[in-house]
């Protein structure tokens, strides 16, 4: 029995002996599984990721026997080109190759991306239409798709519609917001100083973005009085249909009478193309001038109206600022004179008993037509009950500058010598109503104060040459 049983035993071992010799190597086997479906779609243009494979060695008469086994892969899936690829995996055991492979099929599937400029801020006044803040959209594949993009605006949202050449569609939405966030904008003249006496006119305005003009719902808290000097502030509160509150303030500065601070501003050869400039100026700071006018620029006549409208002094220059013609004689200056005063009522309504003569009365040139004139000119007015006017004060435009920043720092310079200045300027000239608000500036910070000439004021009187 002994004897039989290792006769069975050696035969055993000589069978597996032999079945080992005749199958050479193939005790074990390679096994390649994939992890997945063995057809996949990989989406155009994205980085393809293979979901993998198990790769084991298995022995082949006990499978159960297995172990894992290295193994390479060969990528041949081209994303950026559609159609069918494969990705391999490979092993090789004792010589033998083993592969698999999962066909990978490259197709455009995902659609457009819109993007929509958004900022979180942003809103719509009731009853406006929205204003676009941008989208755009892109494919993969088609690229830049923004112009193919369908837009539907319905008043409570806009929708953003495109597809690409595969058909793949893409919506976006944007819900409007109706909303008003922006209280009235208050505006006033932010002018600080006005002269004690005048007239302070307390204009404002109010703007809303939803509503329009406000400026009847302003409430203005504070008062000016302009006969007493001093600081006084002015609050306006405005709000608007969504309650958005506005609140203004502003600060007006009524400067004190000084008598050692007068100006008598005055502009000559007037009226001309500058002179509804120069009264607009006048206006916003309260300043009351004297214009000393021709008829020059004929056009202009009507300024003369609102010169005396405006409470500015109008007084005679010339009618024709000839000086050959008008110092020719007595007679021919008066002519001239009363032609200029028949304007002067025509636009005003009255004769003016103020003048001042061409070139001041001190002027030489009048010696070139008539000997003496200036001196009978001065007398005879006195007879007719006339007051002419020369100036202390020059602002160099007639000769001296061109410069309007200079016309008002001669003006500066020149103010700071006298208690009363008459000032000269000319009002047919550009540059120096360009650069008169400055001067007019300077000198309301500086406490001065601008008076019109009437028959008591200052004559400012030269001595009379011819
Ligand atoms: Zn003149």
């Amino acid at each position: 029995m002994k004897k039989f049983l290792t006769g069975v035993v050696a035969v055993l071992v000589i069978v597996l002996v032999l079945m080992g010799v005749t199958a050479g190597f193939k005790l074990f086997r390679i096994d390649i599984k994939l992890n997945g479906e063995e057809s996949v779609v990989a989406e155009y243009g994205e980085v393809y990721e293979d979901q993998g494979a198990k790769v084991e060695k298995v022995a082949i008469l006990f499978p159960f026997v297995r172990k894992e086994y290295p193994y390479e892969t060969v990528n041949g899936v081209d994303v950026n080109n559609l159609g069918t690829y494969e990705y391999t995996y490979l092993a090789e055991f004792n010589g033998k190759k083993y592969e698999k492979s999962r066909k990978v099929e490259v197709k455009d599937n995902a659609p457009p991306v819109i993007t929509l400029v958004s900022d979180p801020d942003f809103y719509t006044l009731p009853g406006h239409e929205y204003i676009e803040e941008g989208f755009s959209a892109f494919d993969k594949y088609d690229g830049d798709v923004t112009e193919s993009i369908e837009r539907i605006d319905d008043g409570e949202r806009v929708t953003y519609r495109v597809s690409d050449s595969f058909g793949n569609q893409a919506e976006a939405v944007r819900e409007i917001v109706y909303d008003d966030r922006k209280g009235p904008e208050i505006s006033f003249d932010d002018w600080v100083y006005i002269q004690q006496g005048t007239a302070f006119t307390n204009k404002y305005y109010a703007e809303d973005d939803l509503d329009g003009d406000v400026t009847d719902r302003v409430e203005v808290y504070g008062d000016v009085d302009t006969n007493t000097a001093g600081e006084y502030k002015i609050r306006y509160v405005v709000s608007d249909s969504y309650n958005n509150v506005t609140v203004a303030e502003r600060t007006v500065k009524v400067c004190a009478y000084d008598p050692d601070k007068v100006i008598y501003m005055t502009f000559d050869d007037g009226p001309s193309r500058n002179t509804d400039r120069l009264l607009d100026l006048l206006k916003k700071y309260n300043i009351k001038a004297t214009f000393f006018v021709t008829d020059v620029f004929d056009a202009y006549e009507y300024c003369i109206k609102r010169e005396y409208e405006e409470g500015h002094t109008v007084a005679v220059h010339s009618y024709t600022h000839n000086y050959a013609r008008i110092y020719q004689s007595p007679e021919a200056y008066w002519n001239d004179f009363n032609l200029m005063n028949d304007v002067i009522e025509a636009q005003t309504g009255h004769r003016s008993t103020l003048f001042r003569f061409p070139g001041g009365s001190s002027n030489t040139v009048s010696f070139n037509y008539c000997d003496g004139i200036m001196s009978t000119l001065a007398a005879q007015s006195r007879q007719k009950g006339l007051t002419y006017f020369d100036w202390n004060v020059e602002s160099g435009d007639a000769g001296r500058t061109t410069d309007p920043w200079e016309v008002a720092q001669n003006l500066i310079d020149g103010v700071q010598w006298h208690s009363r200045s008459v000032c000269l300027s000319h009002d047919s000239l550009d540059y120096t109503v360009d650069g008169i608000e400055r001067f007019f500036q300077w000198a309301l910070e500086n406490g001065y104060t601008f008076l019109p000439l009437d028959e008591n004021s200052p004559t400012a009187h030269h001595g009379i040459a011819n």
